[in-house]
């Protein structure tokens, strides 16, 4: 199968909510990411962590 982008969802870790898609390298990203999303559902800043 023709190599497709390792996909990654952004979970709100406050709501669990799933705010973003995002690809990801696992050879300069090797660790699950954790990057502060705005989150709608929050209706603030929050850290967002890679899920499935
Ligand atoms: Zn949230």
């Amino acid at each position: 199968m023709a190599s497709k982008r390792d996909q990654a969802i952004l979970k709100c870790t406050e709501c669990g909510e799933h705010n973003y898609y995002t690809t990801r390298n696992k050879k300069t990203h090797p660790n699950k990411m954790e990057i502060k999303k705005f989150c709608s559902r929050c209706g603030k800043m929050t850290v967002h962590k890679e899920g499935k």
